[in-house]
């Protein structure tokens, strides 16, 4: 029976000397965050942070310098990565590129269009959106019905995306349409383009989260062109590279790190001489935080060594989002903390964000219960 194998990294020095100098940029530039907004994190969006982490060198890290990247490791990039999200830096408006708009296009893209968008993303300038699901297609998103129908220069698209996390804010949007159909078989006929969120025939339309919040939207297309440069990799190969682009999004630090401003802030309230409870609490939570994050960069390191860890890349999101959501309850049960939205103490505060937020981790990116098939499959199982 295939098994898991998670071989444990040590990240090299330049990367630990990097993340001194991580630290040092982020204590500064975010002095004046208060917790419950760190706790925000990857879904905060800063447009001139953003700039600022492009001028450092820390987006498109990895990426060829004739694109505007740095040709750094990826354990160095991770490292970048795990502190920004540790300190709870509002990094959405580059990230979302710089995790797989930006190597999807370096994987699939035409050489102009390399050459037109990874620089910018490299600066920090282009926010990018996903637009893969749809209001019947979220786990089985090879059932996208959106139509991209040839025409002369382009595709005239109608449809609607759901779900597209700062369609309303970002400049453009990688997106997954039928380009054609093909009778019982519904990987096929798919295609990728780059879409410009502004292009005539786009309504973006807001979708309230359970705290009042507004990243997600509805994008509905009508009759909208999208010019033949915009096409991604090949018509009808859409199956092929959005899979891969998955797998960008599955076992990096966002994975397990989304609560860590709440365990920050318990250590803070149980202050120098804890109670037996929040001692042993601390140290539980502590321990699965450290061995998460060896599993982590096990698999960074085995995906920098070119193996495909796909099924321990899909453990760490399954136990890595199940860890993330189980703090919040934890704090609750050991503290009897009242979570509050708009009031209250920044600790209840910062718990209130996340226990609203909480049940969204393990859906982002894909749901347990699929994930969970996909490691049945991996083992043998089914
Ligand atoms: C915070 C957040 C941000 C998101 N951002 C984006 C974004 O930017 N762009 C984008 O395209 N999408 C985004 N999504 C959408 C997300 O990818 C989908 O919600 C997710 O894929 C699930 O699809 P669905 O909501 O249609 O649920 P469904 O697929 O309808 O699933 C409903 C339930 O059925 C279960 N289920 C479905 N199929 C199976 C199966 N085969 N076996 C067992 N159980 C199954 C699921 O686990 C789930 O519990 C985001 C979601 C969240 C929560």
């Amino acid at each position: 029976m295939a098994t898991f194998n998670f071989d444990l990294c040590v990240l090299p020095p330049e990367a630990e000397t990097l993340r001194e100098e991580v630290r040092d940029f982020l204590r500064v530039e975010l002095a004046q965050l208060r917790p419950e907004q760190r706790a925000r994190s990857w879904g905060g969006f800063n447009r001139e942070f953003s700039k600022k982490m492009g001028a450092k060198g820390w987006v498109g890290m990895t990426w060829p310098k004739k694109y505007g990247g740095h040709e750094r490791s990826s354990l160095e990039r991770y490292v970048v990565l795990e502190e920004t999200l540790a300190a709870g830096a509002p990094v959405s408006a580059h990230w979302v590129a710089d995790r797989q708009s930006g190597p999807m296009l370096l994987n699939f893209g035409t050489e102009e269009q390399r050459e037109r968008f990874l620089p910018r993303i490299a600066k920090g300038e282009l926010a990018f959106a996903i637009g893969m699901s749809e209001p019947d297609s979220g786990s089985d998103l090879a059932s996208v019905r959106t139509r991209a129908e040839k025409v002369s220069g382009g595709y005239k698209v109608n449809g609607t995306k759901i779900w597209t996390s700062n369609a309303h804010i970002s400049d453009y949007c990688i997106a997954l349409f039928r380009t054609k159909v093909v009778p019982d078989k519904k990987h096929e006929g798919l295609s990728q383009f780059l879409v410009d969120l502004k292009s005539p025939g786009i309504t973006i339309r807001p979708i309230y989260d359970l705290a009042g919040g507004h990243h997600f939207n509805e994008v509905h297309f009508e009759d909208c062109l999208v010019p033949d440069d915009m096409l991604v990799g090949k018509d009808g190969e859409g199956w092929k590279q959005v899979t891969s682009e998955l797998g960008f999004e599955r076992s990096g630090p966002e994975r397990y790190l989304s609560s860590i401003q709440l365990i920050i802030e318990l250590i803070r309230e149980a202050g120098k001489e804890p109670g037996e409870r929040a001692a042993v609490t601390i140290g539980r939570l502590t321990a699965h935080l450290i061995t998460l994050r060896q599993m982590s960069t096990a698999v960074a390191a085995m995906l920098l060594a070119g193996k495909n860890p796909y099924l321990e890349a899909s453990v760490v999101k399954d136990v890595g989002t199940s860890f993330e959501q189980e703090v919040p309850e934890v704090v609750h049960a050991l503290l009897g903390t009242e979570p509050r939205l708009n009031s209250g103490t920044q600790f209840e505060r910062t718990l209130g964000y996340l226990v609203e937020h909480a049940p969204s981790f393990s859906l982002r990116g894909g749901t347990r219960e699929v994930l969970r098939g996909i490691i049945a499959r991996g083992l043998g199982l089914r």
